[in-house]
């Protein structure tokens, strides 16, 4: 049984309702006062400077969070050189028969949140404004070309200064700095699909093909130094910047250090702290720095130590279990020498069990400059890579990995760009960048 609507759900709607029509009466008020103002001044061409002439008034419309808006500007023109201008529409920065620079900032929000189909479900329920689900993708698409043009501006800006000596006085004494990806669907179309006619029906997709993937990456900088204790074991961070792109190692980092520059975090003592999984292409990077101090994920060191142990000891042995604790409290400890020697003592059954041992002596004897796991601690340095993987998946997963989604190369990199610039709480400088013309 359904009960009645509560009154005041009932009543808070109806007055949304009745003032909406109100709100965009103020508007309309608020721009006709700014038409009055510039009333009576011709503005100047910008070829030849001479007073341009008025051809009359043009309507235009576009539509805001109260509806749709009409409206018409003073219109000018200078015949000889050709060039137009509207006053009133330059002033207002309106883009005529689109969404007000606002609600196009609501959309995008919501469409970088969910998918593109429900953000527009969304923007009628929260703003009561119908827009197709194109609308909304068009909207993040122009505002994401924003943020990514910026992004790469400033890792080309900071990228000639890495032998710089533009040091920071207040820079921190140590960053950490992490990285972590996936792979992302992406479409084997080159060009969008388009419909001839609105009868025509698109066949479906081709299912993703191997190969078609591309690698996402995200960076993760944070200061040791405001990690914060929310209750025991559970740790949080007060800042924590982010950077991602979807390509090659060297563009991760590139954008990491235009970051740390950007951030001031970057100065002639500061100890860069490099968390990895062991992935040669992380450690390669971090030769950038020359302060640094590389660490091996705690839990990537164990979860090799585990597969060994379940193939020698057995799956499910209690054994097992006290094998692995034992030699992850010794390398907790800063002795990853004994734990190493204490393998070279075993003696596997089998050559499948050798080979097992033997990497994973491998793997420590090439790591154990980067599992001083003891120090780390001491330091305040943290020993593991889990602020990294989360950041990764609140940046990709969330929103680009869901089932069936493929992404063209520059609609990821748009999505992701905006999405980093809500994650890094810079979400109101979207205000201040100029939208792009094309989506
Ligand atoms: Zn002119």
């Amino acid at each position: 049984m359904l009960a009645e609507v509560p009154l005041l759900v009932r009543l808070e709607r109806e007055v949304e309702q009745e003032f909406r029509p109100l709100l965009r009466a103020r508007l309309v008020e608020r721009i006709a006062a700014e038409a009055a103002s510039l009333k009576g001044t011709a503005p100047r061409c910008d070829m030849c400077g001479k007073v341009m002439e008025c051809r009359g008034r043009k309507p235009f419309s576009f539509t805001c969070r109260f509806g749709e808006i009409k409206h018409a500007a003073s219109a000018y023109r200078c015949p000889p050189c050709r060039q137009q201008k509207c006053p009133l529409i330059d002033k207002l920065g309106v883009e005529v028969g689109r969404l007000s620079g606002s609600l196009a900032r609501l959309v995008a929000l919501l469409g970088i949140v969910v998918p593109y189909e429900l953000a527009a479900r969304l923007v009628l329920l929260f703003f009561g404004v119908e827009l197709s689900p194109m609308t909304v993708w068009r909207t993040v698409q122009r505002l994401g070309q924003v943020v990514e043009e910026r992004n790469e501006a400033l890792a080309r800006h900071h990228a000639g200064a890495h032998s710089d000596a533009s040091t920071p006085e207040q820079a921190p004494d140590a960053v950490l700095l992490g990285v972590d990806g996936c792979a992302l669907g992406m479409q084997v179309r080159e060009h969008r699909r388009t419909r001839k006619s609105s009868e025509e029906k698109l066949p479906p997709l081709p299912v993703v093909e191997e190969g078609h993937f591309r690698e996402v990456k995200t960076g993760v900088l944070l200061l040791p130094s405001e990690r914060v204790e929310l209750s025991p074991g559970r740790r949080s961070v007060l800042r924590r910047a982010l950077v991602t792109c979807l390509g090659n190692a060297d563009a991760i980092f590139d954008r990491l250090w235009a970051k740390l520059h950007e951030l001031q975090w970057l100065g002639p003592k500061t100890v860069v702290i490099i968390v990895g999984d062991g992935a040669e292409w992380i450690w390669n990077r971090a030769e950038m720095f020359p302060l640094r101090c590389e660490i091996l994920d705690f839990w990537h060191a164990v979860e090799h130590a585990w597969e060994f142990g379940r193939l020698h000891f057995g799956d499910t042995s209690p054994t097992t279990t006290g094998w692995v604790t034992r030699l992850a409290e010794d390398l907790r400890a800063g002795k990853v020498e004994d734990v190493i020697a204490r393998l070279r003592t075993l003696q596997p059954a089998t050559d499948e069990v050798k080979d097992k041992l033997d990497g994973l002596i491998r793997y420590y004897t090439n790591n154990a400059a980067r599992m001083r796991y003891d120090e780390y601690l001491r330091r305040g340095y943290g020993i593991g890579s889990g602020a990294i993987e989360s950041a990764h998946k609140q940046v990709v997963h969330a929103r680009l990995r869901q089932a069936g989604m493929r992404w063209s190369e520059a609609g990821a990199r748009r999505l992701l760009a905006l999405r980093v610039l809500l994650l890094n709480q810079q979400w109101s400088l979207l205000d201040r960048l100029a939208m792009t013309r094309a989506a």
